[in-house]
């Protein structure tokens, strides 16, 4: 039995969604005629209570274009400095929207209004106009992080005082909704923009959405083709987004009851120092004793189970809908093992 907890990416879709795939009506999306990526995007749109949604290959795509939407060359964008489209999509703010980046050194990758306030730049000629803050939630280098509500609404608060728009990285953001009393209108009432991901816990093979306005989103349409990123029967795929969003929601809480349970046996490892607290499918830990996340992940691997390095002695693991009870069982066995 292979265990894979490098990533939510990982999983496969399952038989049901298979079929709903192999059902799908399909079109040329490039003209607009694809029906099930048009129910797929008014889908979303709806969920969010957002104007427009559009559908695209990636969560690195929808991320890029919101944010070149929301600035112009020469325009600062505020972001935690763990961040994802800072740290991970290959510099992309500065390559696709010519933006400069001004870090916050956040709590486990979330950062406040307060910080946020001291960091906007004033209106003079020297310095670079200051347009767009982007949050993640679940934060992922943070640890799988939940933004508290109250703080969006105090940033949002912040953005518009200032004339900033605000733009959210919710590659992971049901697995905040499961943990939270939000709704996914209450987040479409104060982001100018989101991005949600339907390959992470949703289960969904390939698929990201940007959801914002609708001349927003006729202008990420744009974007969207000069990026590479305009499919054509992509349908099919879509067909798996809108099984993951009408099936695959609630059982995320499985996901994290299983980090959970990892995070309980990893605390009593004399080998281990959790240095943040699992709230969601995430689990980063610190090895101890010398022990080095190469050699951890090279022993682990050896006993059949693929995790990730996150720095020279940090572990990740991240729980997801192929993980079955039989896995969890086989990776507390294999974490207790190893010492
Ligand atoms: C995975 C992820 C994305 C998008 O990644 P893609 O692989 O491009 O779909 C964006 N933000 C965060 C926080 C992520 O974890």
């Amino acid at each position: 039995m292979l265990i894979d907890l490098r990533s939510d990416t990982v999983t496969k879709p399952s038989k049901e969604m298979l079929e709903a795939m192999f059902n799908a009506e399909v079109g040329d999306d490039v003209f607009g005629e694809d029906p099930t990526i048009n129910a797929l995007e008014l889908k979303a749109a709806n969920l969010f209570g957002m104007e427009s949604a559009l559908y695209c290959p990636s969560g690195t795509q929808t991320n890029q274009i919101g944010i070149k939407l929301h600035t112009r060359p020469g325009d600062e964008v505020i972001c935690e400095s763990t961040s994802h489209v800072y740290r991970f999509e290959g510099g992309g703010i500065s390559f696709n929207s010519g933006s400069s980046i001004r870090l916050i050194n956040g709590e486990y990758g979330k950062i406040m209004a307060s910080q946020i306030e001291a960091e906007i730049n004033p209106d003079d000629i020297h310095t670079p106009r200051t347009s767009l803050v982007s949050l993640e939630n679940t934060t992922n280098k943070g640890g799988g992080s939940c933004y508290d509500f109250k703080e969006i609404e105090a940033i949002a608060q912040v953005c518009k005082s200032n004339n900033l728009k605000l733009h959210l990285d919710g590659a992971r953001l049901f697995n905040a909704l499961v943990e939270t009393n939000e709704t996914p209108k209450d987040y479409g009432n104060v982001f100018d923009s989101i991005s949600i991901c339907l390959s992470k816990g949703l289960g969904a093979p390939v698929g990201s959405l940007l959801l914002g306005s609708k001349d927003f989103i006729k202008e990420g349409k744009r974007y969207r083709k000069l990026m590479g990123g305009a499919m054509r029967q992509a349908g099919f795929l879509a067909a798996a987004g809108i099984y993951a969003l009408d099936n695959n929601l609630d059982r995320l809480k499985e996901d994290h009851k299983k980090a959970k349970q990892l995070e309980t046996v990893l605390e009593k490892l004399d080998y281990v120092k959790m240095v943040f607290p699992v709230s969601t499918n995430i689990c980063i830990f610190e090895l101890k004793h010398g022990l080095t996340s190469k050699d951890f992940v090279k022993r682990i691997s050896e006993k059949g189970i693929k995790v990730i390095a996150f720095g020279p002695q940090l572990i990740r693991l991240v729980t997801h809908l192929d993980f079955t009870d039989e896995m969890l069982d086989q990776t507390i066995n294999t974490l207790k093992d190893i010492s």
